[in-house]
């Protein structure tokens, strides 16, 4: 659910209508709703109040600093990928103890920053990172809390780009290594082994991967026990899927999940943290755009928007389906037509649907690619020297741009010319 609903025959983000948002910043844009942030977030808190628990919020689904100080109001902590990411969680005033550290490279640099600044823990990626992380820990002269990401070769059951829990996949070290890696760990002065951590991938719509993952999980927890380490906390990851479409998707629901968690880790007595990005951020956000020709083709007719692949890169890059509907209502029983909907950057992979089938379209009229909110703006880029598409977050009947449209001239300052030119 989410609250991009048609009002009067006119597309609102919760009370404000999307063309006012239109005519004050230009288009294309991308708009976030609060109310369906925080319904998202509580969802999955709600889901796991039958014991200790956190909400980390993956960041790097959408990481505008408004987004993120709705959301740590609200109670949630942050899972960050990179120094950057860990930046930003502290400027939107997130602690540092509701922060984990993700990611499968960080640098001695990051590390450093993350334990003179404060951190929940980090998740271990690696023996070598391990290492790395007891070096710099232990030169500070602090004890790192860690978790290790096991891989706990399940299939996923998703898209290739974004499945991370197969045995091939860069990411955690394999489930059956564990104990070796977690004696190495409890030996090494600058670490203080917490828990375990495991995350196989995104955009999930079943939960029998899950189940798989968490069973893995409670065995590794038993036997770590029994080798002598405390493990109090589990972070399970993220993943849980959207429906992008409406009429055939079902994803499991964060209630169904979270009970999913109690049946397979709840009897282990552990902390509980789960990291999901797309499920609290995709639905609530759209992008929206203008059409800015209409061309008969040879066979096929075309949308020419003034949004693309810069601005959302999912279709190009992951195949993805985003439901594309008019910001004024079309009538019931109005004729449907196929239409190739693109961008205007100089790639065919400027696509974002072949054969969509719309109402009648004209010149002008504005279009919203709903489910854009989770990897679309933070994926964007200024490719062909499109300045970098604006953020808006509404609250109510309120609105606020949260990141401006750049104008030519910041894009081309930022450039710098060599002495010699
Ligand atoms: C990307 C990622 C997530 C979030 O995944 P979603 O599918 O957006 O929920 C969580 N944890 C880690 C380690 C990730 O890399």
């Amino acid at each position: 659910m989410d609250h991009f609903i048609y009002r009067d025959g006119r597309l609102h983000a919760e009370n404000v209508p999307v063309a006012e948002i239109a005519a004050a910043v230009g288009t294309p844009f991308y708009v976030y709703s609060t109310a369906t942030l925080l319904r998202h977030f509580t969802l999955f808190d709600d889901a796991l109040d039958w014991g200790p628990h956190l909400v980390c919020y993956a960041m790097k689904a959408a990481s505008n600093q408004a987004i993120l100080k709705t959301l740590a109001q609200a109670g949630a902590g942050m899972d960050v990928v990179s120094g950057g990411e860990y930046a930003r969680a502290r400027a939107a005033g997130v602690p540092g103890e509701r922060i984990v550290f993700s990611g499968v490279g960080k640098t001695h640099e990051e590390i450093r920053a993350a334990l003179i600044g404060g951190i929940r823990q980090f998740n271990v990626e690696s023996e070598p990172e391990m290492r790395a992380i007891s070096e710099v820990a232990t030169a500070l002269g602090v004890v790192a809390p860690i978790t290790i990401r096991v891989n706990p070769d399940v299939d996923a059951k998703t898209h290739a780009k974004i499945a991370t829990g197969k045995s091939e996949n860069k990411f955690g070290i394999p489930i059956a290594k564990a104990r070796a890696v977690y004696a190495e760990a409890a030996a090494l002065s600058g670490l203080k082994v917490i828990g375990i951590d495991v995350h196989i991938g995104s955009q999930l719509t079943q939960l029998e991967p899950f189940r798989q993952a968490y069973q893995k999980v409670a065995e590794l927890t038993e036997q770590l026990r029994a080798d002598g380490h405390q493990i109090t906390r589990l972070d399970l990851g993220g993943g849980l899927g959207i429906p992008y479409t409406r009429s055939n998707e079902a994803p499991p629901l964060p209630s169904d999940y979270g009970d999913l968690i109690r049946e397979t880790v709840g009897h282990l007595g552990c902390e509980i943290e789960i990291e999901p990005g797309r499920l609290i951020v995709g639905n609530a956000g759209i992008l929206v755009s203008q059409v800015i020709y209409v061309k008969q083709g040879e066979g096929r007719d075309f949308l020419i928007l003034d949004a693309a692949m810069n601005d959302l890169i999912r279709p190009a890059m992951y195949d993805a389906h985003h439901e594309i509907v008019p910001v004024v209502e079309p009538d019931a029983g109005v004729d449907l037509a196929p239409f190739d909907i693109v961008g205007p950057v100089c790639e065919t992979g400027d696509t974002f649907a072949k054969g969509r089938l719309m109402p009648p379209t004209a010149e002008g009229d504005l279009l919203a690619f709903r489910g854009a909110g989770a990897y679309g703006a933070v994926m964007s880029s200024e490719y062909n020297t499109r300045p970098l598409v604006p953020e808006v977050l509404v609250k109510g009947d309120q609105f606020a741009v949260i990141r401006a449209r750049p104008t030519f001239d910041e894009i081309i300052n930022r450039d710098t010319i060599p002495q010699w030119l």
